[in-house]
């Protein structure tokens, strides 16, 4: 099993943040937000392409997580917790209708934990 949070990072996370891409900003000022996908009632749904499972995220517990990010490249915060796998995830944006939305399944943020983690280092005398 592969240690989580090194090659796979999970949204929020250091290594994470060091994974954030760098684009033109006259490109990125044109990419939608966290806040503006909210505002357009959209989804953010991301699959992981091994298993196809698919969750459906509120943007503003995007924003929460990792701040008014745009809609670049968010699949790489994403980690998928049944094959523990992030290299195959897809993020796409829904835009259901009020009818559509009702009964929709979206998975909300609780809560973010820090999670403490043993830093071991050899030392010669
Ligand atoms: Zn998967």
């Amino acid at each position: 099993m592969r240690q989580q949070g090194q090659q796979h990072p999970t949204p929020g996370s250091a290594a994470a943040m060091k994974f954030r891409t760098r684009i033109n900003p006259a490109i990125e000022a044109r990419i939608p937000k966290m806040a503006d996908i909210e505002e357009h009632g959209q989804f953010v749904v991301v699959t992981c392409g091994l298993c196809r499972k698919s969750h459906r995220y509120y943007p503003r517990d995007i924003q929460a997580l990792l701040g008014n990010v745009p809609f670049l490249n968010i699949e790489q915060y994403f980690h998928c917790v049944t094959c523990d796998e992030g290299l195959y995830m897809k993020a796409k944006l829904e835009t259901p209708s009020a009818k559509e939305r009702n009964g929709l399944v979206v998975r909300r943020l609780v809560e973010v934990k820090t999670v403490r983690r043993p830093v071991w280092r050899d030392e010669k005398l």
